[in-house]
């Protein structure tokens, strides 16, 4: 059997096409080209049976292959991916030309469900753009500290229009980083500007006794919004 194998069997008998080629592990002729993948003796068929027959063994053997010849295996890898490369990109181009709606509907549906982490990147875009601050919040902290705030403006306890305050102001050299960043509404933000936290909480005690909590006036205002900034602190100090 083993001795066949890989030489083309050409049938010299009346009717019998020079292409045609015979497995010696099935017997079977079939066209050298459709019947047989290159370099292989038996046919597909067998080949495939083989293989799934013996597979463990063979995976096992390629891995120990890949083992002792990891520069080849590597440059075998390359070689493969650099002969494709075109097809795969013509496929993905028409794969995504395809399902195009499908893609604008589930990015759609990913930044609905996604805006606090977009404002992560937004935030960190701003602050590496404008203020040349690399920072290093991630977006699984923002999360985090927005989870620990109760989702609620730290100054005056609204939960409505929440954005990202810097404790100190980028403005003013402060870092874009969890130490630095705390929930506020709208209002607050855009009322306390460049200043600190500490000088918006002063702020808020002197001229804002009462302060309106737009929208919903039967969210109760925090107590204190240093009681939300000390929790915060502690589980950024757990954090480390
Ligand atoms: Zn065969
Ligand atoms: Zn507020």
């Amino acid at each position: 059997m083993l001795d066949t194998a890989g030489t083309p069997m050409l049938s010299l008998a009346w009717g019998c096409q020079m292409s045609e080629k015979r497995c010696p592990h099935c017997e079977l002729v079939l066209d050298a080209e459709v019947g047989f993948a290159k370099g292989q003796g038996w046919c597909r068929e067998c080949h495939k049976a083989y293989w799934r027959a013996n597979q463990q063994r063979e995976n096992a053997r390629k891995r120990e292959w890949i083992r002792k010849n990891p520069e080849r295996h590597k440059a075998v890898v390359k070689a493969s991916y650099e002969k494709h490369k075109a097809a795969r990109k013509d496929y993905n181009r028409r794969y995504y030309l395809q399902h195009r709606e499908r893609y604008a509907k589930n990015r759609k549906r990913w930044k609905a469900a996604n805006r606090e982490r977009l404002a992560v990147y937004d935030n960190t875009r701003r602050a590496r753009e404008t203020f040349r601050q690399p920072g290093g919040l991630k977006a699984k902290e923002w999360l985090a500290i927005l989870n620990m705030a109760g989702r609620r403006c730290i100054y005056c306890g609204s939960g409505q229009q929440i954005e990202m305050d810097h404790l100190i102001p980028l403005v003013r050299g402060g870092e874009h980083t969890k130490e630095n960043v705390a929930p506020a509404c709208l209002a607050c933000n855009r009322a306390k500007g460049a200043m600190t936290r500490e000088e918006f909480v002063e702020f808020r005690k002197r001229f804002l006794l009462n302060p309106p909590v737009h929208g919903n006036s039967t969210i109760q205002p925090y107590p204190d919004a240093a009681v939300s900034l000390a929790r915060l602190e502690e589980s950024n100090e757990d954090a480390h």
